[in-house]
């Protein structure tokens, strides 16, 4: 690895970490030279100040060392919420104020990503509900942020090769949610802006919002990072592990006494990088 590569491991504390939560912060670590841990906590809904304790005895635990001192999303709400007002300045995201029932309802297939969500509701009810005071989400407009940026790639170091972006999957994504004023989305990207993260590494269930957060960094004209999306850790029937499965949590292994070196040695191999 280039002697500049920054990676990051960036936990949300809404639960115990687990083996799988080891790997990605093992990838992070050996891929990196200096990983910052980032702790993923802008959903007050369901974060926890005892995950964030949990998150620094586990990875001292395994060994791994971070770089300086971690860096929390929710200190960060005034640098995403400018974000958000310059997409808003340039017409780039919308409010939708759709229930999660009436979304469910204008979606005629399960799986159609929302479009156009604002044509729904009459102006006059959208009127009606902002004037109640009900906040809205914010979507990006997705095909008119596409017409600005034209085609758009990002560099996976994992399979060596450079991803067209496609946002079929999305649609006209989320950038805001109603409750939190920022997204998982947002957030990160102006994360790894302001933490001048090089690698980006994380696990394979993530690799479907790199599309996104690639859009969002070509509208905010933010430099990309290179991505290494990481396989998931599963359990003996090959089903993916959970927070809520405590029995395997990382706090358990450390107070049933197992040794870390062990559960280490017993990781997957680390990915290798390929250049495209
Ligand atoms: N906080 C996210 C998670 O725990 C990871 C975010 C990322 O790596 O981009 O799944």
């Amino acid at each position: 690895m280039p002697l500049e590569t920054v990676t990051r491991f960036a936990p949300s504390p809404t639960g115990d970490l687990h083996l799988g939560h080891a790997y990605s912060a093992l990838v992070a670590a050996s891929l990196g030279n200096g990983f910052t841990l980032r702790i993923d906590d802008i959903d007050h809904t369901r974060c926890r100040p005892q995950f964030v304790d949990g998150i620094y005895d586990d990875l001292q635990w395994l060994g791994l060392q971070w770089q300086g001192n971690p860096v929390f999303q929710s200190h960060r709400l005034e640098a995403y919420a400018t974000a958000l007002e310059d997409l808003r300045r340039r017409d780039l995201i919308y409010p939708c104020y759709l229930s999660r029932a009436e979304l469910a309802d204008v979606l005629s297939a399960p799986h159609t990503a929302p479009t156009a969500t604002d044509t729904v509701l009459p102006a006059s009810e959208q009127t009606r509900r902002a004037e109640e005071g009900r906040e809205p989400a914010w979507r990006l407009r997705t095909a008119d942020a596409l017409r600005i940026t034209g085609p758009l790639t990002w560099r996976d170091l994992r399979n060596g090769m450079d991803v067209p972006v496609d946002m079929k999957a999305h649609g006209d994504v989320v950038i805001a949610r109603r409750d939190i004023g920022t997204s998982y989305h947002l957030s990160v990207v102006i994360d790894d802006q302001l933490d001048r993260i090089t690698l980006v590494t994380r696990g394979a269930d993530l690799s479907e919002s790199t599309h996104v957060h690639r859009v969002l960094q070509a509208l905010l004209d933010i430099q990309p990072p290179d991505y290494l999306h990481h396989d998931l850790v599963t359990d003996e029937a090959g089903t993916r592990l959970a927070k809520r499965d405590a029995a395997r949590s990382l706090r358990q292994m450390r107070e049933d006494g197992i040794c870390a070196t062990d559960i280490v040695g017993n990781m997957p191999k680390i990915p290798s990088v390929i250049e495209p």
